[in-house]
């Protein structure tokens, strides 16, 4: 079996202050990559820190006590979030995941969530609001976050065992507390909750049953994740990833599922619905099939740097505009000239390359608790 390789130093990402384009074209929400897509969702990471230690995020090998977590005073503030968020809304923007590290640890993250609630689409629709969270805090929060005028919530949940959950998160959280937040959140209504679980073949592979079991004819629509080789520590090997196809063939084995089409261009899970009316599950193909072709997505980290893929390694420095002196016009031109100029599609190169290989990269991936899932 081959070694893992766990490297112990980190360095902060590069990143680059974006050009400000000399001529501003108003934004028409209509921008496109030099692929053809369009910009329509913004995660944004709140903060880096986090109470679990999932190995396939923040290894505590890692992620330890002498870790150098961004200070309070590199985070965007919730002025500068909601202000970059209008801009991103402006151009195009329709949805706004709040992520991190556990999102939840942000002190008076209602307060974000309240100034979000208040922008509109460029369609004049409401702003699609969304968290996802390990619901660690959620039973407590549920209410306050669904009156602040979040939406909707995904939970991650890697698995019923006790053992094996505690086991994964790394940290003895018990299943049952998230068990708790997932049922405050139906009760007041951040519905339809998704609960993500990544599967780790040899690891978590025999919760695939037992969860679907458990959220079937709940409301909650259950995802699997491929475990996928984000960041640079967690140690991702090949033979650790099982693909979807094999998730949704042992389902089959107990219940039979009928496919189900898309919501919208863009959706990163594969919809599959039990044919016995007990509602829908779904499969995240990150590594064994990419879906670059439709990636709406751009990412800001905790400290307003802009990633334009999950496995980029260098952002955009847009706290540096925000803090410099520049209208919110000449921030929108830099985002639009980011984007139109955007090229990412690493999924897709990794595809056509052997099983084991990674895509050249020039430089240290940036880790999924920084920029978010
Ligand atoms: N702490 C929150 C949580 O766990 O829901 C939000 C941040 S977490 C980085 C977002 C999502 O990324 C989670 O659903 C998590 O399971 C997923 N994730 C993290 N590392 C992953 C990996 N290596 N492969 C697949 N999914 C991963
Ligand atoms: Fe924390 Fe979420 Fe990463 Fe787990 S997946 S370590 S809960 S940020
Ligand atoms: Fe989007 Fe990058 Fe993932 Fe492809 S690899 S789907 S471009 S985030």
């Amino acid at each position: 079996m081959p070694e893992k390789f766990i490297p112990i130093a980190d360095i902060r990402y590069a990143s680059r202050v974006p050009h400000v384009p000399a001529h501003i074209p108003t934004p028409t929400g209509l921008l496109a990559d030099t692929l053809g897509r369009p910009l329509r969702d913004l995660r944004i990471s709140v903060t880096d820190r986090c109470n679990f230690r999932c190995s396939y995020c923040m290894p505590r090998e890692v992620f330890d006590k002498d870790y150098a977590f961004l200070p309070q005073t590199s985070l965007l503030s919730f002025e500068e979030i909601a202000r970059l968020a209008r801009i991103f809304v402006a151009n195009g923007v329709e949805k706004i995941r709040l992520t991190g590290g556990e999102p939840l640890l942000r002190k008076n993250l209602e307060v974000l969530i309240e100034m979000l609630a208040k922008i509109t689409t460029t369609s004049g629709q409401p702003l699609d609001i969304t968290l996802t969270t390990n619901a660690s805090l959620l039973a407590k929060k549920a209410q306050s976050l669904k009156d602040a005028g979040l939406q909707r919530v995904t939970v991650s949940l890697d698995g019923l065992d006790d053992a094996v959950f505690r086991r994964m998160n790394d940290v003895d959280f018990p299943v049952a507390d998230v068990l708790k937040g997932i049922e405050a959140a139906q009760r007041v209504g951040l519905t339809p909750i998704k609960v993500n679980m990544v599967v780790k073949r040899g690891t978590n592979d025999a919760e695939i049953l037992p969860m679907a079991r458990h959220f079937r004819n709940s409301g909650v629509v259950l995802r699997f994740i491929e475990y996928m080789d984000v960041g640079a520590t967690n140690g991702w090997r090949m033979d650790e990833v099982l693909p979807s196809a094999q998730v949704i063939e042992r389902l089959q084995t107990e219940f039979p599922l009928l496919a189900v089409n898309p919501n919208y261009a863009g959706e990163t899970a594969e919809r599959w619905r039990y044919a016995d009316g007990g509602g829908e599950v779904g499969v995240i193909s990150s590594v064994t099939h990419a879906f670059c072709g439709d990636c709406n997505r751009a990412r800001l980290s905790t400290e307003g740097k802009l990633f334009l893929c999950l496995f980029a390694s260098q952002g955009q420095d847009l706290r540096a505009l925000l803090r410099g002196d520049f209208s919110d016009a000449q921030i929108g031109g830099a985002v639009g000239h980011i984007w139109q100029s955007r090229t990412d599609r690493y999924s897709e190169m990794r595809a056509a390359l052997p099983a084991d290989a990674s895509p050249a990269d020039t430089g240290r991936r940036v880790e999924m608790s920084y920029i978010g899932g």
